[in-house]
């Protein structure tokens, strides 16, 4: 279950261990599978999902750029070597927007606002600008973007005034960026989200100005308990439809970050102490949550395999137990309750499928512990 090189490498750890792995390999393999589905799209890494640098690299290697949600990721996919960029991200400063106009590799610009617009023609900034915009039905997944009162992008009638709005400037408004999703493992709604998309940015732009960019956004699903959204299924139902536009010229664009990065990291901690508390088994790590806040983030169980140490002390048998981290606060928990053949101190244990929104998202100040060792594999 646990791929021969990253058992290796979580064997190498020293004790007690604490690390996140990472094999970018495992990103270029996902990759792969979205070039075959998808052929002629541009596809752009969102690397808010995981900015390890070796995973990162291994995303500008292979996919067409990055699209990045902040100054300091701009600055990171640019030292990257970033061939192409995308820039999203609702609270845009002075400083970001100086950023995206400074030059370099060739990068569009994801405009949350009028505010947005006037900044980036002030900047003069000279590159395509993508209007953002919050339409259609909300889609079934973990964060919905669209569909539902949230801070990003515009309404329907103010994205279409603001890219009049971005025109009368002097911008080269090009197109739209409709990130609606996240985690949707259901292709058939997500093919529709595209057709959607694509049916009314051609509407959108006509009369407006000559339509060269849509940007579907993220979304596509790899949910850390291990399904993921059927890709083959996506494009049957996607069909030849976007042909015609991909004839006319227009760049077709899909951001994935979590569908990319999932499989390509996994978290290891090793237990410390086991103990029965009010007749339910504990297994007590060295990490937790502040080094992978997913499962506490979403409030689901995230699984494991047990890698046996040599082990000191106590070991529960045939035990359901609760694998919390070493944080004084009960919400510290990366499993609420895994049955177990046997478990004790000197054990690690290592949750796959967590590459994406794991080490990112953690909030590894809280308390001062040691933060974890990060490892690469190749
Ligand atoms: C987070 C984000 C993505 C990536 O979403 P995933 O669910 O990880 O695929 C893409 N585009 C934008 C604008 C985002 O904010």
């Amino acid at each position: 279950m646990i791929p021969a090189k990253v058992r290796a490498a979580v064997e190498a750890l020293a004790s007690p261990a604490s690390a996140w792995v990472y094999d970018p390999a495992a990103l270029t393999a996902r990759l792969g599978a979205v070039r075959a589905a998808l052929p002629q799209w541009t596809v752009l890494y969102a690397m808010k999902a995981c900015a390890n640098p070796a995973v990162l690299a291994a995303a500008v290697d292979g996919a067409d750029g990055v699209e990045c949600a902040s100054g300091g990721e701009l600055a990171a996919a640019r030292a990257a070597g970033a061939r192409r960029l995308a820039f999203s991200g609702p609270a845009k400063t002075p400083a970001d927007i100086a950023a995206a106009a400074a030059g370099g590799a060739p990068l569009t610009m994801h405009a949350e606002s009028v505010r947005e617009l006037e900044a980036l023609a002030a900047a003069g900034f000279a590159g395509p600008v993508a209007v953002r915009v919050n339409r259609g039905r909300a889609l079934p997944g973990s964060h919905q973007m669209t569909g539902a009162p949230t801070p990003f992008g515009m309404d329907e009638e103010a994205a279409l005034a603001a890219a009049d709005r971005g025109v009368a400037l002097g911008l080269d408004v090009a197109g739209f960026h409709l990130h609606a999703v996240s985690n949707c493992l259901d292709a058939a709604a997500y093919a529709a989200h595209v057709h959607d998309a694509l049916d009314w940015a051609q509407r959108a732009a006509a009369g407006r100005f000559g339509l060269r960019y849509v940007n579907v956004g993220g979304g596509l699903g790899a949910d850390p308990r291990g399904d993921v959204i059927d890709l083959g299924a996506l494009a049957a139902a996607l069909g030849d439809r976007p042909r015609a536009l991909l004839d006319a010229g227009v760049d077709l664009v899909v951001e994935p970050g979590r569908y990319l990065a999932a499989g390509a990291g996994w978290y290891v901690a090793e237990v410390v102490d086991v103990k029965t508390v009010a007749g339910r088994a504990f297994a007590l790590v060295r990490g937790g949550t502040h080094h992978f806040r997913l499962p506490a983030a979403w409030g689901y169980a995230h699984p494991f395999a047990v890698v046996p140490g040599p082990r000191e002390g106590a070991v529960l048998t045939d035990a359901e137990v609760r694998v919390c981290g070493e944080l004084c606060t009960p919400r510290d928990v990366l499993n609420a309750g895994q049955r177990v053949a046997s478990i004790g101190a000197g054990d690690r244990l290592v949750f796959a499928d967590a590459g994406a929104y794991g080490w990112e998202i953690s909030h590894d100040r809280f308390l001062g512990h040691p933060g974890p060792d990060m490892v690469v594999i190749d």
